[in-house]
């Protein structure tokens, strides 16, 4: 299965927009967070060859501006359009993606959304003493899982172990994203990562609000199965 970086703070190339804030596509299918702006989001499609037609949901992470920024003009060109949200997230985005068109659906536990894709569910978080609640997605291929984060406020090890525990039999494969290490000290950054691969996680994919001094750790650990993420990549999985 095919995932295409369409936004994150760095490019394969210049023709296209970055920023702060991640959106992957999964398989042509499912769009995961829609970074900062809603007009980079579809010049970066447009430049990657993307049909908007074939995307059949959008998977919000959690109701923070850098991950739901483009979500508006994409409801703009695409009604109807689902949107999965945690049941928690605040009534001003629920009402907001009601507004502009699109089918807000809220899953409080892990689900199925599309043959192989699942969302975790709303796990618990907090940001700036603040109830954050947020989702992941999960995707099962014969490789194993591959889990893609937003943010991880609730904590990278936490939303692992979610997963594994809903998934007892799977291994797994890859987990990337943003893992909020940013605020960590290079001593917690390093004990995660270890944590990751000890857990059992083959390669992982810090990126975002996971912080360049976490890429360099996390390298160190994870060697050549570290992946640095880019908008116009495109990850096999
Ligand atoms: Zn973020
Ligand atoms: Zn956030």
């Amino acid at each position: 299965m095919e995932i295409k970086i369409l936004f994150d703070k760095e490019t394969i190339n210049r023709s296209l927009h970055r920023g702060w804030g991640v959106s992957f596509l999964i398989d042509e299918r499912i769009l995961f967070d829609t970074g900062e702006n809603g007009r980079w989001l579809l010049r970066n499609m447009k430049n990657l060859k993307v049909n908007v037609n074939k995307i059949i949901a959008v998977v919000i992470s959690h109701d923070h501006w850098d991950h739901t920024g483009g979500l508006w003009k994409l409801l703009e060109n695409r009604e109807e359009l689902k949107v999965y949200s945690c049941p928690n997230f605040s009534l001003n985005f629920k009402e907001k993606v009601e507004r502009s068109g699109g089918k807000l659906i809220e899953t409080e536990k892990v689900s199925e959304i599309a043959e192989r894709i699942f969302v975790t569910g709303e796990i618990a978080g907090e940001y700036k003493g603040r109830y954050m609640p947020e989702q992941a997605l999960i995707v099962r291929t014969e490789k194993g899982l591959t889990i893609i984060t937003g943010c991880s406020h609730p904590g990278i090890i936490k939303i692992v172990e979610k997963v594994k525990k809903d998934f007892p039999d799977m291994k797994i494969h890859l987990v990337f994203g943003g893992f909020h290490l940013i605020d960590k000290s290079k001593q917690e950054v390093r004990f995660i990562a270890e944590k990751l691969k000890e857990i059992g996680i083959e390669k992982a994919g810090p990126t975002h609000c996971s912080g360049y001094d976490a890429q360099v750790i996390f390298k160190e650990i994870y060697e050549d199965n570290l992946i640095f993420i880019k908008t116009g990549q495109i990850l096999e999985i």
